[in-house]
């Protein structure tokens, strides 16, 4: 889990300090985006596994956690449209 988040976060360390040196690298913008949202969704779906039933009530923030990261993958741009994006970024 720690390896996932920490690859997703120096990959969008990377996209954001291009960004914010003049550059617009859309397809890694893209991919950065959606390997984030997935890593953040497999990660809290693990914590949920490891908590067992508790991981999975209200009453436990984790719960919370899993249905937050959720939205990343929806929100802002789905998977799916980065998915198109990081295609079209190829020519296809
Ligand atoms: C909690 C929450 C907060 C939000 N906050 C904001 C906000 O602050 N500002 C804002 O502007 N919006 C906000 N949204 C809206 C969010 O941006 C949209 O939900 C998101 O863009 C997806 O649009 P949709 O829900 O209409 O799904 P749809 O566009 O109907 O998509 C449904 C499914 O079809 C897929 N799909 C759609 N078109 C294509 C395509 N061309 N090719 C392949 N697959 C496709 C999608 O990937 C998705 O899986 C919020 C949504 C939620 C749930």
């Amino acid at each position: 889990m720690a390896t996932k988040i920490e690859a997703s976060k120096q990959f969008t360390y990377t996209v954001a300090w291009r960004f914010a040196n003049g550059e617009y690298p859309v397809r890694e913008i893209s991919m950065a985006k959606l390997l984030s949202a997935q890593m953040a969704c497999e990660v809290a779906d693990e914590c949920i596994q490891i908590h067992g039933g508790w991981g999975y009530m209200k009453e436990y923030e984790v719960e919370r956690h899993y249905r937050d990261v959720r939205l990343n993958r929806i929100g802002a741009g789905t998977d799916e449209i980065m998915l198109e994006v990081i295609g079209r970024s190829y020519g296809l």
